[in-house]
């Protein structure tokens, strides 16, 4: 018998007791010094199991179910394979991202999208015809799968440029879902311009269940980063549609942050709080802003990663606004970890519902039956892949170019994690994003690792058992 590697543990100041957390069990307990010590006997002797006490026997028994000690480290190893395979294989839960458009009507600075120059001519929308043909094929693999439940995410560009196709797919697959007696929910993950209580009302009965909206910092700062094409600001107009749509439906807030706007966030905070919307907010995550490799800047600055010099897809769609509240893709995006862990804790000051650090993955990209769609029906592994076409990994027609198929096969063998070793925090993490270490590392099987965000949010966490114990 031997301690799991995933086991994490952090001593709790002032008190005699510790928290203990398995990351593959997700067991988090808090416990004395003298369980802690059993454990490090036991993985110093194995032998020390067949001397024990009645009490302590008890004790280990409850350290094995929980997966703090396991049969040995290979067969543990084998299991971590299995439930990664598992998960890519998993069919109860299917999910679509679709892109409606990769239009925007803002024009960010930080995003290769939006309203700059002739984007917006050029951008692809998905046409009537697309949308019909990717609900036949989302059909067809209902019948193939048999999924117990479907999640469709509406997302660009914004995908509220383009509201025809969002009704009618909502509409069309919330038939079929309910002929299949499946579960089906939607989110929409918008900049929130053109959020009416018409659309909301207008997807309510198929199943709408939450909104991510961003805000890049207080009023003046999102206004700075998240202007119209003529400069004019966008916050007041946000939170109004938020404040006529917040009792209908959860809404979930997103931010990315760089540099020149992080310190701006606990204001932004402090008026979230004061609205009367304030407690029907889902969520409120904060992310940074991802960036080329950018040339160093002064001490204490973020080090931001990757949009090229030119403006260009780092990462194919809007990747700055990738993230959703109601849980899927890039929450776990690129985390820069003193500002993340700064924020987080400012978020839970306030009493809004965040993301805690630890429980961050493994993200859609892990799931064969989480698909991203794009405006023409090309099929890719995740959101952050969809501006490269070579990325792609089919075609909802099924087209069998062979460029597909070759990148289709590097995303089954999808493995950051089989390099980072015995990092406890593999099964929360699986390597990082496999964007990040595509763009970073040029090798989407190199982990894109952010361990110390990690650590510092399993301290966190530490402290909130210790408090609720
Ligand atoms: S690989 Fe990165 S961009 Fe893609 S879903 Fe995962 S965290 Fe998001
Ligand atoms: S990327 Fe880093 S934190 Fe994530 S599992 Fe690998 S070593 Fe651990």
């Amino acid at each position: 018998m031997q301690p799991s590697i995933f086991n994490a543990r952090v001593p709790l100041p002032g008190r005699d007791e510790v928290f203990l957390m398995n990351t593959f069990t997700d067991a988090q307990l808090v416990v004395s010094n003298e369980v802690v010590d059993l454990l490090d006997r036991v993985a110093a002797s194995p032998a020390t199991v067949g001397s024990l006490n009645a009490e302590e026997g008890a004790t280990l028994g409850e350290l094995v179910s929980n997966g703090f000690l396991v049969e040995s480290r290979e067969a543990e190893g084998r299991e971590l394979e299995q439930y990664f395979r598992r998960l890519r294989e998993d069919t109860s839960e299917m999910r679509a991202t679709v892109l409606t458009t990769l239009q925007c009507n803002f024009a960010c600075d930080y995003c290769f999208q939006g309203d700059h120059g002739d984007y917006n001519k050029v951008a692809q929308k998905m046409s009537l015809d697309t949308a019909v043909r990717v609900s036949d094929w989302l059909e067809s693999q209902f019948d193939v799968h048999h999924p117990k439940r479907f999640g469709l995410v509406f997302f660009g560009g914004e995908p509220l440029l383009n509201l025809p196709v969002m009704y009618a797919m909502a509409e069309r697959l919330w038939h079929s879902i309910k002929r299949r007696r499946m579960g089906m929910y939607i989110s929409i993950i918008t900049n929130g311009l053109l959020l009416t209580p018409e659309v909301v009302d207008r997807l309510l009965p198929y199943g709408l269940s939450g909104i991510k909206i961003t805000l890049d910092g207080d009023r003046d700062t999102h206004n700075r980063m998240r202007p119209l094409r003529g400069g004019q600001g966008t916050f007041d107009r946000i939170i109004e549609n938020i404040r006529r749509v917040a009792h209908k439906v959860s809404i979930a807030i997103g931010g990315n942050f760089d540099e020149s706007s992080v310190d701006s966030y606990p204001a932004l905070l402090d008026f979230l709080k004061e609205q009367d919307f304030a407690d029907r907010l889902g969520r409120v995550a904060f992310k940074p802003i991802i960036r080329d490799k950018a040339p160093p800047r002064a001490g204490g600055v973020i080090p931001l990663t990757a949009v090229n010099a030119q403006g260009k897809p780092l990462n194919g769609t809007c990747m700055t606004s990738a993230g959703a509240g109601t849980g899927s893709p890039c929450d776990s995006c690129h985390f820069v970890e003193d500002k993340m862990s700064f924020l987080r804790e400012e978020t839970k000051k306030r009493g809004f519902n965040t993301l805690d650090g630890v429980h961050m993955g493994p993200c859609q990209i892990h799931r064969q039956h989480a698909y991203t769609i794009g405006p023409d029906g090309s099929l890719y592994a995740c959101p952050g892949f969809t501006g490269d076409a070579a990325y792609s990994t089919g075609h909802i027609d099924g087209r069998r170019d062979p460029w597909r198929a070759q990148a289709a096969s590097k995303f089954d063998a999808l493995g950051a994690w089989r390099n980072c070793g015995d990092c406890t925090f593999i099964p929360v993490c699986a390597g990082g994003c496999s964007v990040a270490s595509h763009t970073e590392h040029g090798d989407m099987n190199k982990p894109a690792c952010h361990k110390a965000s990690f650590e510092a949010a399993l301290l966190s966490l530490a402290h909130e058992a210790a408090n609720a114990a």
